[in-house]
């Protein structure tokens, strides 16, 4: 299936180094609780709905022509099996509380638009970073002819993944990669499987297979009260101690924030995380000293 793309964020500083361009692939294998990009979850395209731009006018159930938009009590309601992505309710809402997210585009657009800004990259020691939902989960042929195209034109490619796809795809990648930004999350299975949808076995394999090979390692670790932290720092001390066997250039820690909270709700979705919380600043100092005392040097709170 060719790729969805969520965003074309241009002028990126939280994506890697200098100022990137960032290509947001659609289309995850994991369900992480606290997802901010729940737009960036599924493969096929959706509805958005945006309630605060919506009057009630009802214009788009009488004319939806599958009778998936339903009256809620002032707002309109949506029957996902019957919505065929026809857009037809776009074009009648005149408050544009309806969108379709979910672009299809060839390589050769994307590479066009992520040259446009060649001179920042240049200037800065930035790039491109292809990110998601997931990258390295989707055809490869396409994400590698990407890649390998900004290769080819000398532009820094960074590849932001969680590390849940097939080893394959990153034996493929790695010739065109110059970094990974690679997302930690829990060392316990269980809880992995809890919070991710999935085990951590392949991410732990493929972080080792990419170590192994010599690739630029950033790690990027989510910090969740309610996760993955704790008084005793149980799963700091178990991510710590996996990390210390690789060859790591740098780590970001990444406290819990709940922003894309909001687009929940845009999607007919309910958002999961209410009980977690962000860490302090002091927590998030502890954390670091932490990594800096098992001799990670190059370790930063935030992106
Ligand atoms: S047409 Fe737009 S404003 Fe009217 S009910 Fe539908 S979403 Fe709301
Ligand atoms: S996209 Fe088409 S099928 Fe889906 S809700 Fe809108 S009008 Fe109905």
């Amino acid at each position: 299936m060719k790729p969805l793309v969520i965003n074309f964020q241009k002028c990126s500083i939280h994506d890697g180094p200098g100022i990137r361009s960032t290509v947001f692939f659609k289309g995850c294998p994991l369900e992480c609780v606290w997802c901010h990009n729940p737009e960036s979850q599924r493969y096929t395209k959706e509805v958005l709905y945006n309630r605060e731009r919506c009057s009630g006018c009802e214009r788009c159930i009488q004319i939806c022509p599958h009778d998936a938009i339903i009256s809620e009590n002032g707002t309109v309601g949506l029957d996902k099996n019957k919505c065929e992505l026809c857009e037809t309710c776009l074009d009648y809402c005149i408050n544009n509380a309806r969108e379709i997210v979910g672009d299809e585009y060839t390589v050769k657009e994307l590479l066009k638009m992520i040259e446009k800004d060649r001179m920042f990259y240049e200037e800065s020691g930035g790039g491109v970073t292809l990110s998601g939902g997931e990258v390295m989960a989707q055809d490869m042929d396409f994400v590698c002819a990407l890649a390998e195209g900004c290769h080819n034109k000398g532009i820094d490619v960074a590849i932001d993944t969680c590390g849940y796809a097939p080893k394959e795809n990153y034996e493929r990648i790695m010739k065109y990669a110059d970094r990974f930004l690679y997302d930690m999350k829990l060392i316990d299975d269980e809880k992995h499987i809890k919070f991710t949808g999935k085990s951590n076995k392949k991410i732990l394999e493929n972080l080792k297979f990419l170590s192994d090979n010599g690739a630029y390692i950033n790690i990027r670790i989510p910090l969740i009260v309610g996760v993955n932290v704790d008084d005793d720092n149980e799963e700091v001390m178990k991510m710590i101690e996996v990390l210390k066997g690789l060859n790591i250039k740098a780590v970001n820690l990444l406290p819990y924030h709940d922003i894309g909270k909001h687009k929940y709700t845009k999607l007919y979705m309910n958002y999961e995380g209410e009980a977690f919380e962000k860490p302090s600043d002091d927590k998030m100092d502890e954390i670091k000293s932490l990594f800096e005392k098992n001799n990670f040097s190059n370790v930063k709170i935030g992106g």
